[in-house]
């Protein structure tokens, strides 16, 4: 796989917003009310909700140290 991305068409991105509950840093859109990003702090297990939205949806989490390189998705 190269990191060409030059076949993608339409790259709507939403730019999520996190907080923190317990072990727990969930990221949720403001803009598709069904998606939910869902980063354990401590196991680094990521659950994703897309919900019904095709957007590509990237964040961060300003107070938390968390690597967060490969938060895209498409
Ligand atoms: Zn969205």
């Amino acid at each position: 796989m190269s990191h060409q991305t030059t076949g993608i068409q339409q790259a709507v991105e939403h730019h999520c917003i996190g907080h923190k509950e317990g072990d727990w840093v969930i990221f949720t859109c403001p803009i598709c009310r069904d998606y939910q990003r869902l980063i354990n702090c401590k196991t680094k297990q990521v659950i994703v909700r897309k919900g019904k939205s095709n957007a590509v949806h990237t964040g961060s989490h300003s107070p938390m140290e968390i690597n967060l390189d490969s938060f895209s998705n498409s």
